[in-house]
Order: C-alpha cells, then sequence, then structure tokens
C-alpha cells in the first residue's frame, strides 16, 4: 500500500483513517496536536504507545524536506542549505551562529511573484508557495544536521513571506506550540517588499515579531525601477503604514537598504530618508548589495555606506551596517538555488 501525506488529509479524511484503525476519538487529537506542532516523524510523538506510532508511520508519512545540498564557511559557522521538497522543487536556507545562539533564515515561497530587479530570486519568477509544515521542516532537518537548536528564525530567505500570508500564520502559531521548534514570536523577524494591505493585516494580529520592511530608496523615482510593487503601494503609502504598525504594536520597525552603487546611496538619498523617517520607532540595516549576475549592478563602496550611516545618525535615526556571515559562501537569496541550476542543466 503506498503511504499516504497525512497533511495533506482534510480532518475528517484523517478521521476516517484512524476509524479503520480502531482508534479512540482522543487519538485523532493527540495526532492532530502533534502535526500542529510541526514534528516531521512520527517517532516525535512521544504520547503516542510505540506500537501505533510504528502503525502510522506504515500508512503514512509527513512531508519534510531532504538537504540537497549544501555549503559550509570556512570563516565562521555560517552554513547554506539548498532544501528539497516532497515535489522536488528546491529552497534555500542560511544558519547563522551568533552570541546570543543560532539564528536561522528560512523560505516561505519556491520563487517570488514580485520581480525585485536586484534580487535573485525575483528573476527567477514564481512557482509556488510553501505550507506551514515545510517551513517548520527547514528549522528541523537545519537541527538535526547540526546537532543543535535553533532561538531565532528570519523570514528573508526566498519568497514574501506576505504573499502567503495564511500559511506563514501557520507557521508562526506552530512555532510556539510544546513538543514542537518552540521559538517564541519575540525571536521572529518578518521581511516585507511593503504589501500595505497585508501589512495593516498582520497589524491586527498584534504579533510580538519584528517586521522588516524592504525600503531600498527614499523616494518612489529610485524606488520603483528597483522594486515593481512600488507601483502599487509608494514609499509614502508603506511609511504610513508602517508609523501605524509600530504606533499599534509598539515595536519599532526595522529597514532593509541594500546600498547600490550610483543609485540609491548619494549623502541626498541619506538626507532624504532621514526626513521621511524622523519622529518614528525605527532601525536601518544597511546592507551592501549582493551582486547578481547579469544585473549589471555594484554594491556602493565601504566610504559610501559610512557616509550615509553618519548622516542617518546626526539625524537621531539608528544605522547599523550589516555584518556579512558566511563571506566565503557568499550568495543572496535566491544565488544558491540558481547557481545549482545552472549546473543541472549544465549536466
Ligand atoms: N521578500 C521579502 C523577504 C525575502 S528577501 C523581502 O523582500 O523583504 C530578503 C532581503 O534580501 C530583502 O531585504 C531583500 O530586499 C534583500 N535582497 C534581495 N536581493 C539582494 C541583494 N542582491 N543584495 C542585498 N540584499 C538583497
Ligand atoms: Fe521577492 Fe523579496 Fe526578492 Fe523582492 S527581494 S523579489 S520581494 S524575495
Amino acid at each position: 500500500m503506498q503511504k499516504q501525506d497525512i497533511r495533506a488529509m482534510t480532518e475528517p479524511q484523517l478521521r476516517a483513517h484512524l476509524d479503520e484503525l480502531g482508534l479512540p476519538g482522543y487519538r485523532f487529537k493527540q495526532i492532530v496536536k502533534w502535526l500542529n506542532a510541526g514534528v516531521s516523524d512520527f517517532s516525535q510523538m512521544t504520547d503516542l504507545p510505540l506500537a501505533l506510532r510504528q502503525q502510522l508511520s506504515e500508512r503514512f508519512f509527513i512531508p519534510g524536506v531532504r538537504i540537497a545540498r549544501k555549503w559550509e564557511s570556512k570563516l565562521d559557522e555560517t552554513v547554506k542549505y539548498l532544501f528539497e521538497l516532497q515535489d522536488g522543487e528546491t529552497v534555500e536556507s542560511v544558519l547563522m551562529s551568533y552570541k546570543h545562539g543560532w539564528s536561522q533564515c528560512l523560505s516561505t515561497q519556491v520563487g517570488c511573484k514580485m520581480g525585485c530587479t536586484f534580487c535573485a530570486t525575483g528573476m527567477g519568477g514564481f512557482i509556488r508557495n510553501l505550507t506551514a509544515a515545510e517551513m517548520i521542516a527547514q528549522i528541523e532537518a537545519a537541527e538535526k544536521d547540526r546537532g543543535i537548536r535553533v532561538s531565532s528564525v528570519v523570514l528573508m530567505g526566498m519568497g514574501e513571506p506576505l504573499d502567503n500570508y495564511d500559511e506563514v500564520l501557520r507557521f508562526l502559531h506552530m512555532l510556539k506550540e510544546d513538543g514542537g521548534v518552540h521559538i517564541g514570536m519575540r525571536h521572529v523577524s518578518l521581511s516585507t517588499c511593503g504589501l500595505v494591505d497585508q501589512i495593516y493585516r498582520l497589524m491586527d494580529e498584534k504579533l510580538q515579531l519584528t517586521l522588516s520592511v524592504s525600503l531600498h530608496a527614499p523616494n518612489d523615482q529610485i524606488r520603483s525601477p528597483m522594486m515593481p510593487v512600488n507601483r502599487k503601494w509608494p514609499v509614502d503609502t508603506l511609511l504610513e503604514a508602517c508609523r501605524r504598525y509600530a504606533e499599534t504594536t509598539g515595536r519599532r520597525i526595522s529597514y532593509e537598504y541594500a546600498m547600490v552603487n550610483g543609485v540609491n546611496d548619494s549623502d541626498a538619498c541619506a538626507y532624504e530618508l532621514a526626513g521621511k523617517l524622523k519622529g518614528t520607532l525605527c532601525h536601518v540595516n544597511l546592507i551592501p548589495l549582493n551582486p547578481v549576475d547579469g544585473s549589471g549592478k555594484r554594491a556602493s563602496c565601504l566610504k559610501r555606506i559610512q557616509s550615509f550611516q553618519n548622516i542617518l545618525t546626526k539625524s537621531g535615526i539608528t544605522a547599523t551596517v550589516r555584518r556579512t556571515l558566511g563571506a566565503d559562501i557568499n550568495a543572496s537569496c535566491g544565488q544558491l538555488r540558481r547557481k545549482a541550476d545552472r549546473e543541472k542543466s549544465n549536466g
């Protein structure tokens, strides 16, 4: 008999299967609780009798992820993974070591619809959403591989998390469950390119996570050519949503700003940005652009980045330059997957 995907089943279907096995109703509740906690294997359902765990694993499987490729940094403890999903699609994830513990960057979609011109994922187009279970499975696979516990997660891998809102929310709730990976909301960052309607929706959930907004430019003239999403939700509309979000949740917004040589890195841009963020609960993260093949864009030089940072700081805006981990296995989101695809097509 072919094993069935237990997560793909509706509740009545699962109930019917368990009835067939002659199991009492409370077993259904126990199993659903474990599935909601994101376990990847029936052996982790520790309050079920061993024989039952065995029986379940003969009939069903819990879809997970497999490490298709792995790059380990020689400079620090960073590991980049290419995970293969049940249907053969692949996504990237990066595990980083910080003083406070292990942090993992997760993917939320295979590809992305948003088409940002500096992003390798954006260039590859969109394939499909990940399920909440596939997001949890990325954490479990890394934990198992390294024998560690991940203590914080950032949704900054492939995909736009707010374009996969329902599964991302399910994932956030699964994170907290006892018996699962058990990561509190204060240790989660969610990064968005600025889907304003979804930012308001998220605001109403009043979660204690950190919202990161990929701003990358202080005005529409510069932002629209970089990020097509800006044509729908321009800078000022986005910043208004962010201001409301920060006020309502009491959590400061973290703005991502990729420094692109000659595009968005002038002193004038820094002054304009400072003017727009002044008086709001915020932090700016300056990131030297990670050059993507074929884009023709380069990172700003360090002197330029420092000048930009100084202007922000002097205007009362806290700004940091992101430390690059795993510089020797350097590849921003989407680049590893593209590389693996190219290698595959080259035989
Ligand atoms: N879709 C979400 C989250 C995934 S992208 C978002 O856009 O926010 C994660 C971060 O990487 C974003 O801040 C994105 O703008 C940034 N990024 C993408 N390509 C990059 C590159 N080539 N160099 C530097 N940052 C990049
Ligand atoms: Fe998608 Fe984010 Fe890349 Fe833009 S930067 S294409 S939103 S993954």
